[in-house]
C-alpha cells in the first residue's frame, strides 16, 4: 500500500523461532486467548505478558505476520503484503524495530520514474499530463476539503470534475484495492497521514523477530467461541482451550464467512458494524527474471492503465533484487488471484510482454501470486468502509459481554488498513481487558 495521499509515489516463519504447541490443547486456562498471529496478535500477546496477564495465540497458518509477510520462495524476497510502516512518527512498528536492532528507513530514495501505458502502448505526453491533472486536483481536495457527507469517494470525485473519476479508481484501486464506489470518502479522509519507512530486511521479518518467545499454536485454526458462560471456550483443530477472555483479530471477511462459529450470536451491534465493512482486494504478484534489467533501474514503475479497471503498476527490482512486482486490485484482482498461480503468473507476463517485449518472455524464470482474496485466512487484502458506515470501525472495537474484544486493522479507527494501526487495536483490546480481569 501506497501512502494515500501519494498515488503509485510510492518464508515462511521458522518454527523453532518460537514455542510451537503442536499438542492438543486441555482444560488449561489462560487470561487471553488471542485468535490470529497478525500485528494485533503478536502486539496484544506483547502487552498482555507487560501487563502480566497470560496469553496464548492461535494461529491457522503454518507462520506468524498474517498479511505483513516477506516472501522468499523465489530466492529473492518480496513484501507480499504490507511494505511500508505508515504515519512512522507514532506507529508502533517504528519503536519495535528500533528495540529490536532492524534497520527502518526513509521510503524517499525508493523512486527509478515513472511510466505509463495503455494496454501496452505508451501515453501520449497530452494524455499523460491530463490523468495527472486529474490525480493532483483530486488529490488536492481530498487533503483541503472535508466531505461532510459520508457519500462513496467515487460520489465524491464526479462531484469535482470530469476528469476525476478516473483519477479517483485509480487511487483506490491501486491503494485500497477497492473500486471507488464502494469506499466510503468520509472514512478515507479520517485515515492517519504522515510519513513512511520501509524495512530493508523484510517487514514480515520483523514480525517472525517479534514473535519470538510468545506462547504461539500454529497450523491450530479457531472453529468456533462460546463466550455463553463466565469464561470463553475455543475450539481448535487442536482440541478445546479456555480462558477467561478472547481477541479475535482475524480479518473482517473471515468473521463474516462464518468459518468461526459463535455461541451465543454475535450481537446485533456487531453484525451490523461487521455489515458495514467489506475487504478491497489489493494483491501482489512478483516475476522472477534472469540474465536482464531491461534498462531500467531499481524501483522504477510501469503503470499500465490497461481497460476496464485492470490497473496494474509494475514495480522494477525492488532493494536492487531480480524481481518486478505487479500490484493490482478490485474485481480484476479477484478474478485473477481466483484463476490460480499459473494462470495469473501466465496473465501478468503477458501484460509485461506487451510492454517490453518477447524478451521478457525469455528471460523470465519463475513467478509468485500473493492472492490474498484468495485465501482462507485473509479472504481480501484489507478492510474497506462501505459508503455511510464510517462509523462500523468503531462500533466493531466494542466489547462483547466483556469477554470477547475484536481487534485487527479493520477495528483500528484512523489506523486502519494498516499493521500500526492493527498493533494498536491489540493493545487497545489488552488496556481494557486488563480493567475486567
Ligand atoms: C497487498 C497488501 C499490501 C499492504 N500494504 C501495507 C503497507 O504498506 N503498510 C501497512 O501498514 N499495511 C499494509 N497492508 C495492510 C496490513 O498488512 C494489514 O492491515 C495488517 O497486516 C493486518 O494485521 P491484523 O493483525 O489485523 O490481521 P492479519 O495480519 O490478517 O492477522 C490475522 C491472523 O489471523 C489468522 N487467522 C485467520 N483465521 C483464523 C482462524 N480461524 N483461527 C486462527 N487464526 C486465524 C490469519 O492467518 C492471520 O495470521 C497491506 C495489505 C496487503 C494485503
Amino acid at each position: 500500500m501506497t501512502n494515500r495521499r501519494q498515488f503509485l509515489a510510492g518464508s515462511i516463519a521458522a518454527p523453532f523461532l518460537m514455542s510451537v504447541r503442536a499438542r492438543a490443547q486441555s482444560s488449561a486456562e489462560i487470561d487471553v486467548a488471542i485468535i490470529g498471529a497478525g500485528a494485533a496478535g503478536l502486539h496484544a500477546a506483547h502487552r498482555a505478558r507487560a501487563q502480566g496477564l497470560t496469553a496464548r495465540i492461535f494461529e491457522a497458518r503454518h507462520r506468524v505476520g498474517g498479511r505483513v509477510y516477506t516472501n522468499t520462495t523465489l530466492g529473492s524476497s518480496f513484501e507480499a503484503g504490507a511494505f511500508y510502516i505508515h504515519w512512522s512518527e507514532s506507529n508502533p512498528w517504528t519503536e519495535i524495530a528500533k528495540n529490536l536492532g532492524v534497520a527502518a528507513v526513509d521510503d524517499s530514495n525508493l523512486w527509478g520514474g515513472f511510466n505509463v501505458f495503455a494496454d501496452g502502448r505508451p501515453l501520449s505526453p497530452e494524455e499523460r499530463s491530463r490523468r495527472r491533472g486529474g490525480f493532483w486536483r483530486l488529490s488536492s481536495v481530498l487533503d483541503n476539503e472535508a466531505s461532510h457527507v459520508d457519500m462513496s469517494f467515487g460520489e465524491a470525485a464526479r462531484r469535482l470534475n470530469p476528469d476525476v473519476p478516473e483519477a479517483a479508481s485509480g487511487m483506490t484501486l491501486l491503494n485500497l484495492g477497492e473500486d471507488a464506489d464502494r469506499v466510503s470518502i468520509r472514512d478515507y479522509q479520517r485515515l492517519n497521514a504522515g510519513d513512511d519507512l520501509v524495512v530493508p530486511t523484510g517487514y514480515g521479518k520483523l514480525l517472525e523477530l517479534y514473535a519470538q518467545g510468545l506462547d504461539i499454536s500454529l497450523e491450530t485454526p479457531v472453529t468456533a467461541v462460546d463466550f455463553s458462560g463466565s469464561g470463553v471456550v475455543l475450539e481448535t483443530a487442536r482440541g478445546t482451550v479456555r480462558a477467561r477472555t478472547a481477541i479475535i483479530t482475524v480479518p473482517v471477511n473471515v468473521l463474516k464467512s462464518g468459518s468461526i462459529r459463535f455461541t451465543p450470536a454475535l450481537p446485533a451491534r456487531t453484525l451490523s458494524a461487521l455489515d458495514g465493512l467489506g475487504m478491497g482486494a489489493l494483491t501482489k504478484l512478483a516475476l522472477k527474471f534472469e540474465g536482464t534489467k531491461f534498462g531500467q533501474s531499481n524501483w522504477t514503475q510501469f503503470f499500465d492503465t490497461g481497460s476496464k479497471g485492470d490497473l496494474v503498476n509494475f514495480e522494477f527490482w525492488p532493494f536492487g533484487n531480480d524481481l518486478v512486482v505487479a500490484h493490482f486490485g478490485g474485481d480484476y484482482a479477484r478474478g485473477v488471484a481466483a484463476s490460480g498461480e499459473a494462470a495469473a503468473v501466465d496473465h501478468m507476463l503477458g501484460k509485461l510482454v506487451a510492454i517490453l517485449g518477447a524478451d521478457a518472455r525469455k528471460f523470465f524464470r519463475s513467478g509468485k501470486l500473493a492472492g490474498w482474496s484468495a485465501e482462507p485466512a485473509s479472504l481480501g487484502g484489507y478492510s474497506i468502509a462501505k459508503p455511510g458506515q464510517m462509523a462500523a470501525r468503531d462500533a466493531l472495537a466494542e466489547p462483547v459481554a466483556n469477554r470477547l474484544w475484536f481487534a485487527g486493522e479493520a477495528s483500528a479507527g484512523s489506523g486502519s488498513m494498516t499493521a500500526g494501526g492493527a498493533a494498536l487495536s491489540g493493545a487497545r483490546a489488552i488496556e481494557m481487558i486488563r480493567k475486567v480481569l
